[in-house]
């Protein structure tokens, strides 16, 4: 989607902190951390929120999953503990409107959450 800024950082038109990449999704460093770790998930397919998921993305967002754990194993956050963040509209606090899995650790963290 050309006026999504995720999408321009799938395309490198917007430059990032790439942790990971692969056919379906892309892994960038939060651009403002709430955490030590602080990184983004996102699937290369154009997806606004959660309740945009269909049944034929079952597989892709399995993969996100699996992409964010592996994340949090090389980040070396994963035996300690680490947060999956997903926003869904204005009274979450999403702000960009492509999803994304917030994979946080490094700190403990706190519930509930604000
Ligand atoms: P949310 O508010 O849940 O939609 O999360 C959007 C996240 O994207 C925020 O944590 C922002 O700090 C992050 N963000 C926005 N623009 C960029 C960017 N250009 N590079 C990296 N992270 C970004
Ligand atoms: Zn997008």
């Amino acid at each position: 989607m050309s006026d999504c800024i995720f999408c321009k950082i799938i395309e490198k038109k917007i430059p990032s902190k790439v942790v990971y990449e692969d056919e379906h999704s892309l892994v960038f460093e939060d651009i403002n951390p709430q955490a030590p770790v602080h990184a983004l998930v996102i699937p290369k397919k154009h997806i606004p929120t959660l309740l945009d998921i269909t049944e034929e993305d079952n597989p892709l967002i399995a993969h996100l999953v699996k992409v964010a754990n592996k994340i949090a194993r090389d980040k070396g956050i994963a035996e300690r503990g680490f947060r999956i963040v997903t926003n869904c509209n204005p009274e979450s606090g999403q702000t960009v409107y492509h999803i994304h899995l917030h994979v946080l650790g490094g700190r403990a963290m706190h519930w509930p959450p604000g």
